[in-house]
């Protein structure tokens, strides 16, 4: 061998050497980015873990088949269920929700299944609902539920939720309260009305012109004060859940005609026109006489109340869906309710920005009591306004109102 061949072939050696000397270390710097990744992972995990662990909500995560791939401490400690016991598990099967009445809400229309369709439901603060612990006790709760988006595809959904026992609590104290304040201010609103109605008869002397001016004003304020007083009782009643329901076969004709002559100097004062079709042949129904007069009483006001002078309302009672029910309506030529407040039209206390200031005395408490009513008597109530989103001066479009009643003894009443 030359020397110039043996220096090529020790070139050569030395460069594959450092070849492999290059890739060696090329390779340990990728275990040590490895070791440093997973690292990294590890104590990402740890601080998610603890943070998962110190939400005092408890914390559910679901999978697209609604099967628990996670639970937090919160969780296990709330509902009674090992995280081990759970996982893997369908959610539905090892959390049963259950409604007001402990009827089990479906999985198709719990929350999360809505989520996991691609609904844009996240809170569900005001339906209360209760979930079932392992040993079958059950506590009221309020949840949110928001989706796990991966490539614009839903994989699952995160559920926190929270215990209202307390909230609810307080709640019920605070109607119970109500309850007895109203119940103790109409003893002497009574009196007071008793002793302004003596004196406006003269049973005990003539009055003169301003005198009566005067107390005809404390008289029609205490009319109110003792229409809030009662509004306020009923639904701290119906909230409660003591409202006592007394049905009897009730001519229902009847009662609507009883109401409208009732109303007339209202109607006959702002020159409505009132067509009312009640029907022939309408058998006795069963419901309580006496709250069905409220919710006729409610509808019928607010008819009057929110149409302007001159206006026009339908009144009708037919029986539909094959005379198994009773259908009544009521449609006014008013001011109609706002397109983007509809859905908020039979909370408590709700009112429509386009009657504030033209009606400054309602409480929006009626509907709610109507809606309380109808639903407990296994009717529905709704309505329909075409009025578009509220626009200062763009309205009058009216509105329908419709109470859906079953006809349970029409049978036995023919
Ligand atoms: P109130 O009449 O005392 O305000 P209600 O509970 O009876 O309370 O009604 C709630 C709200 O619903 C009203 O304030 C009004 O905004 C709307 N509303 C009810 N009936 C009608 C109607 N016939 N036309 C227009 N708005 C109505």
């Amino acid at each position: 061998m030359t020397p110039v061949i043996a220096n090529i072939l020790m070139d050569k050696e030395l460069a594959h050497k450092k070849e492999i000397a290059d890739s060696q270390a090329a390779l340990l710097n990728v275990l040590d980015d490895q070791k440093r990744d997973s690292e990294k992972i590890l104590k990402k995990k740890a601080v998610d873990e603890a943070i998962l662990a110190s939400i005092g909500d408890g914390l559910v995560v679901v999978d697209k088949e609604g099967k628990i791939t996670y639970v937090n401490q919160s969780f296990e400690k709330m509902l009674g269920w090992s995280s081990k016991e759970v996982l893997g598990k369908r959610i539905v099967a090892v959390v049963p929700r259950e409604d007001e009445k402990g009827e089990v809400v479906p999985f198709n229309e719990r929350i999360l299944n809505r989520v996991l369709r691609g609904e844009v439901v996240v809170a569900d603060l005001t339906n209360p609902f209760y979930y079932i612990r392992k040993d079958k006790t059950r506590f009221p709760s309020s949840s949110i539920v928001n989706s796990i988006v991966l490539d614009g595809e839903i994989i699952g959904v995160v559920e926190t939720f929270r215990d209202i026992t307390k909230e609810k609590e307080i709640d019920k104290a605070k109607t119970e309260f109500v309850s007895l304040a109203s119940h103790q201010l109409r003893t002497p609103l009574s009196t007071i009305n008793w002793y302004t109605e003596m004196l406006l008869t003269g049973d005990v002397g003539k009055l003169n012109a301003e005198q009566e001016k005067y107390l005809n004003e404390v008289y029609r304020g205490n009319q109110r004060m003792v229409g809030l007083v009662n509004a306020l009782l009923s639904v701290s009643r119906m909230d409660l859940g003591t409202f006592i329901f007394e049905p009897e076969p009730t001519d229902i004709p009847l009662l609507v005609r009883s109401v409208l002559d009732e109303q007339m100097p209202h109607i006959i004062q702002k020159g409505i026109t009132v067509f009312p079709a009640l029907g022939t042949n309408i058998p006795l129904i069963q419901v309580d006489p006496k709250l069905l007069r409220m919710v006729v009483q409610n509808l019928l006001s607010n008819a009057i109340k929110y149409t302007p002078e001159k206006g026009k309302i339908e009144i009708s009672l037919t029986l539909t869906n094959q005379k198994k029910c009773l259908l009544f309506t009521i449609t006014d030529t008013g001011y109609g309710i706002p397109k983007n407040q509809q859905h908020k039209i039979f909370q408590k206390l709700f009112r429509a920005d386009n009657v504030r200031e033209k009606d400054t005395e309602g409480t929006g408490l009626g509907l709610y009591i109507a809606k309380a009513i109808i639903d407990n008597s296994g009717g529905k109530i709704w309505f329909e306004s075409p009025s578009s989103n509220y626009v200062e001066g763009e309205e009058n479009t009216g509105t329908t109102f419709y109470v859906e009643l079953p006809c349970k003894l029409l049978e036995k009443n023919k």
